[in-house]
């Protein structure tokens, strides 16, 4: 196959191709296990292979992808007459940043292989999981699991070869119930893993049920609990809603190709512009944030992207000035040309597809936050005012520019005079992304970073899902809206 790979690129560039690569997918497999209320609601397994050709022909891309590789001959031919009809319509003709020629291979660590776990323990985690979260005062008990296993051989006409091997597993449990208003109020456990590895070998009953315990303890606690406040305060963001604050204010804003307007139509664009590059104030000076792809156990790591490119850690906010963003080897060339300077200096190696069969676009590698010196959360608590504490995604909303925002979080702890004093139900907050990042006012040490995982960050036309993480302390924000 990959000698059919290889004769098929120089034929392509033979007849005038700038640029061919191709990345072969031997096997994609996922595999999907629900379990409702003692009930086991899904057990689904799939599996694919094909390859996607990308050519570059006069300044504008063709593509062409198939699961039948009978006819690999017609698969490039149909992908460069995209590029030749393309090319007559280019309005900014693409070019390709400077990239190593590499040769190399990476496996994703894990120590047992979720795949070769049978169906019979998967179920029996899952029927042990509904059992810890077993309680009277729980109306519906959602435990699951998903793995995903792919290998992929990337081939480029610039002599790169590449071949990755990525395991993948992700688990949630969730509780559930409604309170006397009939709103339904709701706990979630993530499974994130401290260990260096992303196998199943991070299924531990242990952390399970301990989490179990906790979530539906808080569930009860919520039911009896008052109304979040409607004032302003300073809110303490535990790594439940800080994944997702950094994912949709700084992630999604910092794609480069949202940046330049490519997203307009589906996902959206983004408040920053080209010039704001190096002079930008996005956050306090307390604020560090990269895009780093090179965290040993998050699906955010890859070993190189679908540009062929190795993978980086990369800085994107330097302590509250914005210097970086999200890039491939495409819109990098772009920006700078359009800006007329250099602002990139190559590409940040985070172009990703979802499938053989979609076209990589710039994603989110892991972008996480750097530790700070304000300690423990307790630490934060005691040096906290008035405040309120807030864990777990409830419901999100956010402009389409990522300029504004407005959360509402499973739980919140009220803070006074230095005390965690109570509970308090519905709670919700809301800001301005630049404003809000300038008001960080405390961050956690490594004591309280975590890294966080997202398996179904959506974007692009057609949607393309992907999976990365987010590696976040608990940080404080001050002079917030909550409860609105
Ligand atoms: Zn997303």
């Amino acid at each position: 196959m990959l000698d059919q790979i290889k004769k098929n690129i120089q034929r392509i560039q033979k007849l005038g191709a700038t640029y061919v690569d191709t990345r072969w997918y031997p096997y994609e497999e996922t595999n999907s296990l629900t379990m409702w209320n003692g009930n086991l609601k899904d057990a689904s397994a799939r599996i694919e292979s094909g390859a996607g050709i990308r050519v570059l022909y006069k300044g504008a891309w063709g593509f062409s992808a198939s699961s039948d590789l009978s006819n690999m001959g017609a698969m490039y031919d149909r992908a460069l007459d995209n590029a030749r009809i393309a090319a007559e319509r280019v309005t900014f003709p693409v070019r390709l940043a400077e990239k190593d020629i590499i040769q190399a291979k990476f496996t994703s660590p894990n120590k047992i292989d979720p795949f070769t776990v049978s169906l019979n323990e998967k179920v029996n985690f899952l029927k042990e999981l509904d059992g810890y979260l077993k309680d009277d005062a729980v109306s519906q008990r959602i435990s699951d699991m998903n793995f995903i296993r792919k290998n992929i051989c990337f081939v480029d006409s610039e002599g790169s070869e590449i071949e990755k091997t990525i395991v993948e597993s992700f688990s949630t449990m969730q509780v559930m119930s409604q309170d006397e208003h009939g709103v339904t109020h709701e706990r979630k456990f993530r499974l994130h893993k401290q260990a260096e590895t992303r196998g199943w070998e991070n299924y531990d009953l242990a952390v399970f049920k301990e989490n179990a315990e906790r979530i539906v303890r808080e569930l009860k606690e919520l039911m009896a609990a008052p109304e979040c406040p409607k004032d302003e305060r300073s809110v303490i963001l535990l790594p439940g809603i800080m994944y997702l604050q950094t994912h949709e204010t700084i992630g999604h804003a910092l794609e480069l190709d949202r940046i330049l307007g490519y997203e307009l139509a589906f996902a959206g664009g983004s408040f920053v512009t080209l010039k704001d590059f190096g002079t930008l104030r996005y956050g306090s000076p307390k604020l560090t944030a990269r895009a780093d792809a090179t965290v040993p156990n998050s699906p955010g790591s890859f070993g190189f992207d679908d540009d062929g490119v190795a993978c980086q850690n990369n800085v994107l906010i330097d302590k509250g000035i914005l210097v970086g963003a999200i890039s491939g080897r495409q819109m990098v060339e772009e920006a700078n040309a359009r800006a007329k300077k250099e602002i990139f200096k190559g590409s940040g190696g985070a172009n990703r597809s979802t499938a053989f069969y979609r076209v990589p676009i710039e994603r989110m590698t892991n972008i996480n936050i750097d530790p700070g010196d304000d300690g423990t959360l307790e630490d934060i608590i005691s040096k906290t005012e008035k405040g309120i504490i807030l864990d777990g995604d409830r419901s999100w909303s956010i402009g389409s520019n990522r300029e504004q925002f407005h959360f509402g979080t499973e739980i919140g702890w009220l803070v006074e005079d230095g005390r965690k004093t109570h509970v308090v139900k519905n709670s919700t907050y809301k800001g301005d992304t630049i404003k809000f990042w300038n008001s960080l006012s405390a961050v956690g040490d490594k004591s309280t970073w975590q890294v966080n995982y997202v398996s179904n960050c959506g974007k692009g036309q057609p949607n393309q899902i992907i999976q990365l993480g987010h590696g976040i302390p608990i940080c404080r924000f001050d002079h917030v809206l909550v409860g609105e």
